[in-house]
């Protein structure tokens, strides 16, 4: 079937029928007051195509016979001069899209039937109202003229005539007005403005398929994602029209059966008394708030309220829907899911379960993961109206202030000072890490949303703005400038991570509240989810945090950052550049104790849970100053009759340390086999440290996690050296620590391998962020700033990979990794420490493939607690 009328067609069905379409088919089911009408199907507008952008050769026969049974229903004539019957034409996809066709109303005047309905309504300011509404839309929309000529020439008009407001021009001027229009339509088309009323629905038909193809559509498809299995074509509503102008007795309106901002229980909309729908969108007059109706037109509003009610118990959703009073009498013209913010759904989700108008688990699968993060951060207090200078990438949420330095060494002087900063930079790198930890927000001119800044700011719950490519960095000088304007070191301003948006000057934010109805539905969560969720966490401040947003452990420390701490660089740099053992065991010997009160204080805050240590995993020329760098500073010193030995001896180290693929490199357990002493000495700071806590009474969970594995034996060597250090020291403690050995699972390799792997470890955890690098052969840093963003933009990738599990390629390592390690070792536990652990759709994808955990940035927490809990949602009803 082609055409459905409303009462025919499936209201769920709205691939086949458009949203709009399917809405207005339900809406007429259950007795709502739709005026009647039919929709074409989306398979049409494909037919459409197929045929080479032709109408189906028999389509307007079946479509007469659809407009005789709306003729037959409301008593009226398309065409009939005496008693005319008009339509609108209306577009609407599966999914809502902004930038697709307007709406023809008014269709099926011409001269003959508009001065019969002026007659037949004796009403002529009306009826030529409708008629040059019509022509001004048809025109533009159906025949391609230019809008504005038509709004231009309307203002002449309503400026001769002294006219404020379009009701107030006479029926004679509107009247020479649709004359004029027609001869404007003539002038700027080349043709004439079509009379014959099914000609002109013929037209409008077609011109709402051609929009499918237009191109503010198809970019908006593109930009948003939306595929051909998502919404596939567009259908057409052919709708009865009533008329919201037909004096102060008759309104059109939009409402919200909740307020979508706060979320509360109210009734919410906006109406304009005297108007047709485009009214109230262009925002020609200002409409006045829903509650005023209570006492302009108490009948409707009753009624109005009536719908509200029946609309939500029927879709079970906050409705957004469009009506229309046309003489006292109610029409609804179209309803859908209303959009709202974090706070809304969450907060409605929790009160329409308790009303019983939901259950629990619909109220967990309505709310989207991502959403939750809103919530977490500080905000810009929304009160204060401020203007941003420029945009970039919303890379990490929340906003901060504070003075502009442009190194890291500069953002932890003013730290140590309590001073807040802002680090700016062209791109982050590892070495700037202590900058991050002093700073209260980055901004870089360079790099995605999963560029260094980023994750490492999102790490930290730290606000970032990256790819802010308006700003110019000059590091030498100090400054940046956006435009005209340039921005010193010390100038304060404002980062918004959540919007992407920079300010100059502080901006008041906000400390969120976290609403309760948050909390209930996290606790909803939790009661569902099998997949547990650990936090990547490297201080003790993480860890606080993260057992507050539940995790359940960590599942990540990283111990480098511990290293790039101000205090301890240069004992790494030391123990790096020591020429013999004594040199270097010496500098070990310093890192021990510092590295032992990490663990401690690490330990102790997560008391009774597991902490996952990953031991060392970056190449060390990352701990050693730049070779650029250096080569200045020698120059520099050769000028001045410096002596100039140390320097050349560290240059020396960092040649030899120098590698053309770091990613590849001298790094992780590699550095275990070649440099035993420094894993030795984590090790024996790990041990330490649970030695003494357990004297003190506390219950410590350590798992020892190894990186970059590719090679069972190579585990078992360093493990081996690793486990005589743990022996030793509980030997020298007297105290027995119980303890674990893994293996990040990072490496093509040690997935194909995983059953010889399973051998020497008892926990996997996955490093999606390196495997996905290995999988693809992409280097992430280089992808994201070359070839990615092509990619996406052509749809080769329908996903930055490293941001979402690329389930395919990496999931099936993934896979084999699960199944040939459990054979072998049918306990062991898996889990995934990579940024993909905080990703709502990976989370998914992590539990169906049945790991144990997933490890995630601090502020991610709450969000793989949902989304572990819709994915369980969906298997079993609960
Ligand atoms: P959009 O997709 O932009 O929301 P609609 O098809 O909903 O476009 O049309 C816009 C407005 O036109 C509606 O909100 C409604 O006020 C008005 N409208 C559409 N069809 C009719 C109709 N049959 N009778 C009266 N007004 C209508
Ligand atoms: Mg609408
Ligand atoms: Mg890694």
């Amino acid at each position: 079937m082609r055409i459905y009328d409303f009462e025919q067609g499936d209201g769920k069905n709205k691939k086949l029928l458009g949203g709009k379409g399917a809405g207005l088919c339900e809406m007429t089911r259950i007795g709502l007051p739709v005026p009647p009408g039919f929709v074409i199907t989306t398979e049409v507008c494909l037919e459409y195509y197929r045929g080479g952008e032709k109408l189906p050769k028999d389509l307007m026969d079946e479509v007469r016979q659809h407009v005789t049974t709306i003729e037959n229903k409301v008593g009226k004539g398309f065409g009939d001069p005496k008693n005319p019957l008009l339509v609108s034409v209306r577009s609407g996809a599966a999914l809502s899209m902004p930038g697709m066709m307007d709406t023809i109303l008014n269709l099926g005047l011409n001269s003959e039937t508009a001065a019969g309905l002026a007659e037949q309504t004796r009403d002529e300011r009306f009826s030529y109202d409708c008629y040059r509404r019509f022509i001004q839309l048809f025109s533009k929309i159906a025949m391609q003229a230019d809008g504005e000529k038509f709004d231009e020439k309307f203002e002449q008009y309503k400026e001769r005539y002294k006219a404020n407001y379009d009701t107030e021009l006479t029926p004679a001027a509107l009247k020479e007005i649709t004359k004029e229009f027609k001869q404007l339509c003539k002038e700027e088309t080349g043709k004439d403005f079509p009379n014959e009323p099914y000609k002109q629905l013929e037209m409008a038909i077609e011109a709402v398929f051609r929009s499918w193809m237009g191109k503010r559509a198809v970019d908006y498809r593109k930009f948003n994602k939306i595929t051909p299995d998502m919404a596939s074509g567009t259908a057409v509503n052919v709708q009865t029209m009533v008329f919201g102008n037909r004096g102060t007795d008759s309104a059109t309106g939009v409402a919200f059966t909740r307020d979508p901002g706060t979320g509360e229980n109210i009734f919410y909309g906006e109406y304009l008394t005297n108007a047709q729908g485009e009214d109230v969108v262009a925002g020609i007059r200002t409409p006045k708030p829903i509650i005023e109706m209570r006492k302009e037109l108490p009948q409707s509003y009753e009624e109005l309220c009536r719908v509200r009610e029946i609309l939500e118990k029927h879709y079970k959703e906050i409705q957004d829907f469009e009506f229309t009073i046309e003489r006292g009498k109610l029409y609804l013209l179209q309803t859908r899911n209303g959009k709202m913010n974090a706070l809304a759904t969450i907060k409605t989700s929790v009160d329409m379960y308790n009303d019983g108008i939901i259950a629990k688990n619909e109220a967990l699968l309505r709310i989207r993961p991502e959403q939750i993060e809103q919530l977490l951060h500080k905000t810009i207090d929304p009160k204060y109206a401020a203007k941003p200078v420029a945009s970039g990438l919303a890379a990490s949420p929340g906003a901060a202030s504070g003075k502009v330095v442009f190194d890291a060494d500069t953002a932890a002087e003013l730290g140590e000072r309590e001073e807040k900063v802002i680090l700016v930079r062209e791109e982050t790198k590892p070495e700037d890490i202590h900058g991050f930890f002093a700073a209260q927000g980055v901004l870089t001119s360079r790099g995605g949303k999963t560029s260094h800044a980023a994750v490492v700011a999102r790490g930290m719950g730290k606000p970032c703005v990256s790819g802010c490519e308006q700003i110019k960095i000059d590091s030498h000088l100090k400054l940046f400038s956006i435009g005209e304007q340039s921005v010193k070191e010390g100038d304060i301003i404002t980062v918004d991570g959540s919007t992407g948006s920079v300010y100059l000057g502080s901006v008041p934010t906000i400390e969120p509240e976290l609403p309760k109805e948050l909390t209930q539905v996290l606790q909803w969560a939790d009661e569902r989810r099998k997949l547990g969720v650990r936090a990547n966490a490297d201080t003790p401040e993480d860890a606080k945090k993260a057992r507050e947003f539940g995790a359940e452990g960590i599942g990540l420390c990283r111990t480098e950052r511990m290293f790039n701490a101000v205090d301890r660089l240069p004992i790494v740099q030391r123990m790096i550049l020591a020429e013999d053992d004594e040199e270097k065991n010496a500098a070990l010997a310093t890192l021990l104790p510092i590295q032992r009160k990490d663990f401690i204080e690490i330990f102790k805050a997560m008391n009774g849970l597991p902490v996952t240590v990953r031991l060392l995993d970056p190449p060390l020329h990352e701990f050693l100053p730049s070779m650029e760098g250096l080569l200045r500073e020698i120059a520099d010193m050769k000028m001045k009759n410096m002596d100039t030995r140390e320097k050349e001896n560290i240059l020396r180290k960092v040649k030899g340390l120098a590698e053309v693929n770091p990613m590849m490199g001298h790094r992780g357990i590699r550095l275990g086999i070649t440099n035993p002493e420094i894993y030795e000495m984590q090790t024996r700071a790990i041990i330490e440290a649970v030695a003494e806590l357990i004297k003190q009474g506390y219950d410590v969970k350590p798992e020892i996690m190894i990186p970059q594995v590719s090679l069972a034996s190579e585990l078992n060597a360093v493990r081996q050296k690793l486990e005589n250090v743990t022996r030793e020291v509980m030997e020298e403690k007297g105290v027995r620590v119980k303890y674990s050995f893994g293996t990040m699972t990072e490496v093509v390799r040690s997935c194909l391998t995983a059953d010889k792997i399973a051998g020497f470890a008892e926990f996997f955890s996955f490093g999606t962020n390196d495997l996905t690098q290995g999988t693809f052969s992409f280097s992430r840093e280089d992808a994201e700033n070359k070839f990615l963003p092509r990619y996406l933009a052509e749809g080769i990738l329908m996903n930055n990979p490293f941001e979402t599990l690329d389930k395919d390629g990496v999931g099936r390592l993934m896979r084999i990794a699960i199944e040939d390690g459990r054979k072998v070792r049918p306990d062991l536990k898996v889990g995934i420490c990579g940024e993909h652990g905080g990703d709502p759709e990976s989370v998914r994808f992590c539990s169906m493939i049945g790991l144990d955990y997933v490890s995630c940035s601090v502020y991610r927490v709450p969000i793989a607690r949902l989304a572990a809990a819709q994915e369980a949602a969906k298997t079993v009803d609960l």
